[in-house]
C-alpha cells in the first residue's frame, strides 16, 4: 500500500485577492486575526468557499476556488463576491459547530454590514440559505432577533471576534424560545382579530338588510 499525505504550500497571493483583501478591509469588519485562505481547485464543487473543522485544518485555514481568481477564467468573480464568501466563511470559523443557525446569521449580517460601503451593499447578498439549519417556522422569529442584534453590534467598536462572542451570549437557545412564542402569540392575536373583524361585519350586514326590509315593509303597507 502507498501512503501519502497533502501539505500546505505557501503561494504569492494573486493580484486580484491582494486588492480585495487588504489591510482597510480587514479593518473595516475589525477582525482582530484574519484567517489565512486555502486556494482549492475543486471546480465542480458548486462551493466558492468551505469551512472545514478546525481541527482538519493546518492553522485554521478557510477554503476558497482558486478558478475564482484564474487569470483565464472567462467570466470574473466580482471583489464583493470574493468578500461576501470571506465574510461568510470567517464567520464559521468564529462561531464553531453552528453551521447556519440563528447565531451565525447575526454574525454574518453584521460583518457583512461593516463590510459595505456605497458601491458594494454586502448586506444585499444575506439570504435566508444563511438561516436553513433554522426549521421553517422559526424563522420569522429567529431572522427579527438577529437582524436586530447584528444591526446593532455592526456599529460598536468590538472586534470579529468579540462579536462571535457576544452573539453565544444574548441568542441563547432561551431567548429564541421566548422570541418563537412572542411571534406565535402575535400571529394568535392577529387571526383572533381578523375573526371578530368578519364577525362585525355580518352583524353589520345583517343589521344593514334587517333595516331596509323593515323601511320596504313600513312603506310598502305591509307588503314586501
Ligand atoms: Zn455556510
Amino acid at each position: 500500500m502507498i501512503m501519502k499525505f497533502l501539505t500546505l504550500q505557501k503561494i504569492e497571493v494573486p493580484s486580484e485577492m491582494l486588492a480585495v483583501f487588504s489591510v482597510e478591509f480587514f479593518e473595516l469588519i475589525k477582525v482582530e486575526k484574519p484567517v489565512d485562505i486555502l486556494l482549492l481547485d475543486t471546480p465542480q464543487s458548486g462551493f466558492g468557499g468551505w469551512c472545514a473543522p478546525r481541527n482538519q485544518t493546518e492553522n485554521g485555514e478557510i477554503v476558497m476556488q482558486r478558478e475564482y481568481v484564474l487569470p483565464t477564467r472567462p467570466r470574473p468573480v466580482s471583489s464583493c463576491d470574493l468578500k461576501h464568501i470571506y465574510v461568510h466563511e470567517l464567520s464559521h470559523r468564529l462561531l464553531q459547530n453552528e453551521k447556519h443557525s440563528i447565531r451565525f446569521f447575526c454574525l454574518n449580517l453584521c460583518l457583512q454590514i461593516r463590510a459595505s460601503n456605497q458601491e458594494s451593499r454586502l448586506f444585499e447578498s444575506v439570504n435566508l440559505y444563511d438561516l436553513s439549519d433554522v426549521i421553517f417556522s422559526d424563522v420569522p422569529a429567529a431572522f427579527g432577533l438577529a437582524f436586530s442584534l447584528a444591526h446593532s453590534l455592526a456599529i460598536t467598536n468590538l472586534t470579529a471576534e468579540q462579536v462571535a462572542k457576544k452573539i453565544q451570549t444574548e441568542l441563547t437557545d432561551n431567548v429564541i424560545e421566548n422570541k418563537k412564542n412572542e411571534v406565535l402569540n402575535l400571529q394568535k392575536e392577529l387571526s383572533e382579530l381578523k375573526a371578530s373583524k368578519f364577525f362585525i361585519f355580518v352583524l353589520g350586514v345583517i343589521g344593514t338588510s334587517t333595516f331596509w326590509l323593515f323601511v320596504l315593509f313600513i312603506f310598502g303597507n305591509g307588503h314586501l
